[in-house]
């Protein structure tokens, strides 16, 4: 078998007149047009001279054209650098001269406030790609030989950078090789069970690892067909339920999907699967998801710097509140913070793994990268957890989310849970806020169901007999709602920021 990224999707292509991609105003792309379009788009690349290992840095809306110039870039032997579209031009100036491109795509709609940018960058060619097959890439693709043979590249080539959503210091671009790749779709398909009969329900971005790798990697490797939505739609969603059988989506489409009273068994009865990933999905809403619709949410957990990691399984219990079983092939363990020694099953520490999933490493940041992957090999997740009797695995936060107060650890998916567990509750997040007595001071931002009585008094008085006296919140906030980012990760930096004064002012 071929280690090329591309070879295996092409070996994988199922009849090539199948449909890979179906968009919502009705467009077609075809396995053949895939082979073919991604051929046209790779003569283009290498016409303007990109070579094996150049950087090609990508900040489009979402269309299939953009998910065919990821395999254009990777059978040019070159590296994709999606960019996410919310970021500022400012932004942009860093990561183009933070990965000097050869190439730099971006939305007609910017090309005058990013041309420059990317010029001072010395970006050799800044060209443009927008979702009705317009921009002045796609002009030169169109006249393009449909053939293209894959530059050569072995399985520890890279096939793309990711820049982490990082919230402390600069963002790191993290280096995914052709193995990376290509060894997560290949587990997750066979994990899944996914086959060419399946039809998945798009809506994810795709300048992020579970829009962009599992969902199109996992649907090239199985030759099903993608229904493509430009972003999360319910209403879209619920219609094209008959026709598909599965949905990868973050905790929001299910808690956005629950708020609509059509969801139901019947609705849903074409589905075979749901999955859950990028941020935890409330217990409540697995709970709910299974009472209305009669199936449980499979939640998964990953990160862009190692794919996917663990999941509940696909045939046995999908706990609501873990993320399942380590991948076949990927190992996880938990550590102590401080001795880096191995902890039995139930203690909590940092998370560890180690696997062919696992990135190369930090772009052009030799120190971070030997901070964060050991020397054996495992990767330092920055996320605290345990493993429990049965062997699942519990995220308990991210460890700079950990709250210390007066010297004892508070991991805040705990306190949480108790807090949403509570009657007219939606949701809750913990954070830790300077205080001059304890260090940090517990303090629980909440979401309250519309009409809920419920004041800091009652939540205190129904957490009292459920957690130790440390780990009650000192102060309670009441949200409309918890700031979220497009993967539906509640900001607690923003949160840290906002109230940073509440013990101290
Ligand atoms: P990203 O690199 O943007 O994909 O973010 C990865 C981080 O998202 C992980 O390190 C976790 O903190 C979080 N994450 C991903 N999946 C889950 C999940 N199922 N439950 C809880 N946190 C998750």
């Amino acid at each position: 078998m071929s280690c090329h990224l591309y070879d295996q999707f092409r070996q994988a292509m199922p009849d090539l007149d199948k449909v890979f991609i179906e968009t919502m105003d009705g467009r077609k792309i075809t396995y053949g047009d895939v082979d073919s379009c991604s051929a046209q788009m790779a003569n283009v690349l290498t016409e303007l001279g990109v070579a094996i290992g150049d950087r090609i840095a990508v900040q489009v809306e979402k269309s299939p054209d953009a998910i065919l110039l990821y395999l254009a870039c990777i059978r040019a032997g070159a590296i994709f650098l999606p960019l996410n579209t919310a970021y500022t031009p400012a932004e942009i100036d860093y990561f183009l001269s933070d990965a000097e491109p050869r190439v730099f795509i971006c939305d007609p709609a910017h090309i005058d406030k990013l041309s420059p940018i990317a010029k001072k960058a010395k970006v050799s060619h800044t060209l443009t790609m927008g979702t009705k097959r317009d921009g002045t890439f796609l002009d030169q693709v169109k006249t393009a030989l449909p053939e293209f043979q894959s530059k050569e590249r072995g399985p520890d080539d890279l096939a793309a950078i990711l820049y982490t959503s990082g919230t402390t210091g600069r963002s790191k671009g993290a280096m995914l090789s052709h193995e990376n790749l290509a060894s997560n779709a290949r587990t997750l398909v066979t994990y899944w069970h996914f086959t060419s009969n399946d039809v998945l329900i798009h809506a994810l971005p795709i300048y992020h690892t579970h829009g962009l790798f599992v969902a199109t990697n996992v649907m090239l490797l199985s030759g099903g067909t993608i229904l493509f939505l430009p972003k999360l739609d319910t209403t879209q969603i619920l219609r094209l339920m008959n026709r598909a059988t599965c949905m990868m989506g973050v905790p929001t489409f299910y808690t956005r999907l629950l708020e609509t009273p059509e969801l139901n068994k019947d609705i849903t009865r074409h589905m075979r699967l749901f999955i859950s990933g990028s941020a935890p999905l409330l217990a409540e809403t697995h709970r709910e998801w299974r009472a209305r619709t009669g199936h449980a949410i499979l939640e998964r957990y990953g990160m862009t710097e190692t794919n996917m990691n663990t999941s509940n399984p696909y045939e046995g219990d999908r706990i609501a509140g873990t993320v399942g079983f380590p991948l076949p092939g990927v190992e996880v363990r938990i550590t102590d913070q401080e001795s880096a020694k191995t902890l039995p099953q139930n203690e909590i520490g940092m998370i560890e793994v180690r696997g062919p999933n696992v990135f190369k490493g930090y772009w052009r940041m030799p120190e971070k990268t030997a901070e964060e992957l050991r020397a054996d090999g495992f990767f330092i997740t920055g996320d605290l957890g345990k493993i429990d009797d049965k062997g699942y695995v519990h995220i308990l936060g991210r460890n700079k989310d950990l709250v210390i107060t007066g010297g004892f650890n508070v991991y805040p998916a705990e306190v949480e849970a108790e807090i949403d567990a509570i009657e007219g509750v939606v949701e809750s997040a913990i954070i830790g806020l300077p205080h001059k007595d304890f260090g940090e001071g517990v303090t629980a931002v909440i979401v309250k169901k519309k009409g809920a009585d419920l004041n800091e008094k009652q939540i205190i008085t129904a957490l009292e007999n459920r957690i130790a006296k440390f780990k009650l919140p000192k102060r309670i906030l009441f949200l409309d709602d918890l700031p979220r980012n497009t993967m539906g990760k509640v900001q607690k930096n923003l949160l840290r920021e906002t109230y940073k004064d509440l013990y101290t002012a």
